[in-house]
């Protein structure tokens, strides 16, 4: 189901991983040596699928997002940014970080419900061990935000929403507690600030990772690959909301127009030119509404 084009080999550095999106490699000497350089490739998945069309700049964009917030969360929690002074061939969409530990827990937070959570409210009442009130809907706003971690399913596979408690077998209950408060102080400041500025943070993911005792913000931080961006006035509980970034997609591939069948075998055709320029403006136009930077 994953189709990912070969890394691309990068002087000084080993491969190590590639994601639907990123590539992460090792450096190998210097003054980084032992650190990671993460990559964001301009890649974009709908649907389960890696597309075989790039979005240009797009890279570029989540990285320059996810920079732009680690700086603003950075009294709330200390993250795995190291420089920006990366290798030409990845210049302005890459990260030298420091290597964690990684916990194997995605930390998700939700104050709005959807998706996974939504599917399993309606089949439980809860999710993730959490009771919520009934008669919520798809899109509706939680009493108040939520933790709902999930374990890491291995690439191509959907992550599994566990209980709390299952996060306290896996690591311990003290680091647990600081994961979920982490995760919910991060969100509740990002909820707050994207609203500001027209956009509904309905949930997101976050990885955190271990240097010296101290927890870690890693990974990428709420950009539209980790999480869930709405346009604010557009918001209509009761139904599927329009995303901030995939809309464009998700909408001409599952058209009549894209000859496409979501239920079969088949990959996803290439994507036409005017749904990519229209999907690169997107991711600009919500970085650009969030950071009020221009791209
Ligand atoms: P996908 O996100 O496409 O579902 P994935 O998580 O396997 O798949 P990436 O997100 O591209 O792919 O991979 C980044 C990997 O690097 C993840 O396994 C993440 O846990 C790990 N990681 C992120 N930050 C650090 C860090 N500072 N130290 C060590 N590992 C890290
Ligand atoms: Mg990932």
């Amino acid at each position: 189901m994953l189709n990912l084009p070969p890394a691309p080999a990068i002087d000084g550095t080993t491969h190590l991983h590639s994601g639907k999106v990123r590539d992460l490699y090792r450096i190998d000497a210097g003054e980084h040596a032992g650190r990671l350089l993460m990559v964001a490739s301009d890649r974009i998945s709908a649907y389960d699928h890696v597309l075989s069309t790039t979005i240009p700049d797009k890279g570029e964009i989540l990285t320059r997002m996810s920079l732009w917030w680690f700086e603003q969360l950075a009294d709330i929690v200390p993250n795995h940014v190291v420089s920006t002074d990366v290798p030409a061939q990845v210049a302005g969409r890459a990260v030298i970080c420091e290597q964690l530990e990684m916990f194997p827990v995605e930390c998700v937070a939700r104050g709005y419900l959807t998706g996974s959570g939504l599917l399993d409210y309606q089949a439980t009442g809860e999710v993730c061990g959490i009771a919520l009130p009934p008669g919520l809907v798809d899109a509706s706003r939680l009493p108040e935000p939520i933790f709902t971690p999930a374990t890491k399913a291995d690439l191509g596979d959907h992550d599994e929403n566990v209980s709390f408690d299952a996060v306290v077998a896996t690591i311990g209950e003290a680091e647990a507690e600081v994961l979920r408060e982490l995760t919910l102080a991060v969100y509740v400041r990002a909820e707050e600030l994207s609203r500001e500025r027209g956009i509904i943070l309905a949930d997101t993911k976050f990885e955190f990772g271990v240097r010296d005792d101290v927890v870690v913000l890693a990974d990428e931080v709420l950009t539209p690959d980790s999480s869930r961006f709405w346009p604010a006035d557009e918001w209509q509980p009761g139904r599927t909301q329009p995303s901030y970034d995939k809309q464009i997609v998700r909408n001409w591939l599952t058209s009549p127009e894209s000859g496409w069948d979501r239920s079969g075998d088949a990959p996803p055709p290439p994507l036409p030119e005017g749904v990519v320029a229209h999907t690169r403006a997107r991711y600009i136009e919500a970085y650009e509404r969030l950071s009020g930077l221009r791209f």
